[in-house]
């Protein structure tokens, strides 16, 4: 090949400064994919990976809103449509301080693979804010979420790009947008996925990512002859996709030990069950983001300002954000007796601790653990397109069906020796449908 792999990185990073997070997302693909691409000069001579790590379109915009007291805020919007060979751009969209263009760039990036993974035809793209909902009222997350979408219901729609929720996007958050959305195009659509059941939302969505992940860790348990059944396993973050995999592990017959957000972790012993599970509902209904008052009612642990990953557990399941499990935390986790990573938030694990596990454990990454998220969320699309709505089985029998084929490609794509590699998986089996898309389509 002309270019090699080292070149095209540093012609990123130049032409990309200081963005860290989107310079990782691309580092990891690139790697798995460059053998794959160099054996393809179809690909090449259409620049197909160069044209990959290029957006379509990057829209920034400013957010003026009014607090409660009366006192003007400004805070900046984003959405980036990054590939739409498969369908319209499709992915979240992130309410948090720590939002860059940089984030927003990785985890459009990746969607775009982890969409392809789902076999739906979706597109990828993500947008947000660094507006943060902590210590916010009500009134206020509606202003806000009214600004937003005053700019960007002229870049959106049905057909055109379908946002939904991630960190700090609920279902308060996707009704107010969804509100003013109508408000402003008099037009009753499916232009964002996550609404409430009564207004056009799926069944199962608020549990999608949870499920599916519990889905795809069980897949890879049973590959090595094992089960979910009686193991004990970590969770961090206590949001919606800690919410869902712990209902389904419990489900399955295994037991949760932690929890944790910014001020630290919790440890509960007994498992976290019943009554418990219900009550993560409660702490993010709060918008305090700390989980420590879970330890004061539930008589648990809480260790301050640190992550789970020290506790002794035979699975671990990062649920939180990007880059929340490193090098030191990876080794911890192995010399404790960990044998498996199902990372449930996207990127979760910095490049160094994938490079551990790649000679240690088993792990497999976001962008196909977590994509039965993004999976019903392309469900509910289709009950929308169909103005009907499927049943709570029908939704989980495809939703376990998609999870069941993305294993089956991640194993396809990852075959090394006995063990499956699959973060080679994830990315080659999703690159290899979006290239061919975006060959078919001709130089756009
Ligand atoms: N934010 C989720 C993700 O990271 C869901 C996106 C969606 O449903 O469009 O995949």
């Amino acid at each position: 090949m002309k270019t090699d792999i080292n070149e095209f990185i540093a012609n990123l990073e130049r032409r990309t400064p200081g963005e860290n997070e989107f310079h990782q997302a691309v580092e990891e693909v690139v790697e798995s994919v460059w053998g794959f691409y160099g054996k393809n000069p179809r690909y090449q001579r259409a620049k197909i990976l160069e044209r990959m790590v290029e957006p379509e379109r990057v829209i920034m915009f400013r957010v003026p809103w009014v607090d409660d007291r009366g006192e003007v805020q400004i805070n900046r919007g984003y959405r980036v449509e990054f590939n739409s060979a498969l369908g319209p751009y499709k992915g979240g969209l992130r309410f948090h301080a720590s939002v860059t263009l940089s984030i927003l760039k990785f985890l459009g990036f990746e969607q775009t693979f982890k969409n392809s993974l789902t076999t739906l035809p979706m597109g990828g793209g993500k947008g947000g804010s660094d507006f943060s909902p902590k210590g916010k009222t009500d009134g206020e997350i509606m202003r806000f979420c009214q600004s937003f979408m005053t700019e960007l219901y002229r870049h959106i729609g049905p057909n055109t790009d379908v946002p939904a929720g991630d960190i700090g996007v609920g279902g308060r958050e996707i009704g107010y947008l969804f509100g003013q959305y109508k408000r402003l195009k008099n037009e009753f659509t499916g232009v964002l996925t996550g609404k409430g059941l009564a207004w056009g939302g799926s069944l199962i969505r608020p549990e999608a990512t949870g499920f599916g992940a519990v889905y795809f860790a069980q897949h890879m348990l049973h590959r090595l002859g094992k089960d979910i059944a009686g193991q004990t396993v970590s969770v961090s973050g206590f949001g919606n996709v800690a919410w869902g995999a712990i209902s389904k592990i419990n489900e399955l017959g295994g037991k949760v030990v932690t929890l944790s957000g910014p001020d630290g972790y919790i440890y509960d012993k007994e498992g976290i069950a019943g009554d418990k599970v219900d009550y993560l509902l409660e702490l993010r209904a709060s918008n305090n983001d700390i989980v420590e008052p879970y330890a004061e009612e539930f008589g648990a642990k809480f260790v301050a300002d640190k992550r789970p990953w020290e506790v002794p557990v035979d699975i671990a399941m990062p649920c939180a954000t990007e880059n929340e499990v490193g090098l030191v935390d990876a080794k911890e986790l192995v010399k404790n007796g960990c044998t498996l990573l199902a990372e449930a938030s996207n990127m979760g694990c910095t490049a160094e601790a994938v490079g551990y596990f790649h000679n240690t454990i088993d792990y497999a990454p976001g962008k196909a653990v977590n994509a039965g998220g993004v999976a019903v969320s392309g469900l509910e699309m289709s009950q929308n397109s169909m103005r009907i709505n499927w049943p709570r089985e029908e939704v989980d029998a495809r939703l376990q069906g998609i999870m069941h084929d993305i294993h089956d490609t991640c194993v396809n794509y990852g075959k090394n020796g006995a063990k499956i590699d699959y973060v080679k998986g994830a990315n080659v089996g999703g690159f290899v449908k979006v290239a061919e898309a975006m060959l078919a389509q001709g130089v756009v």
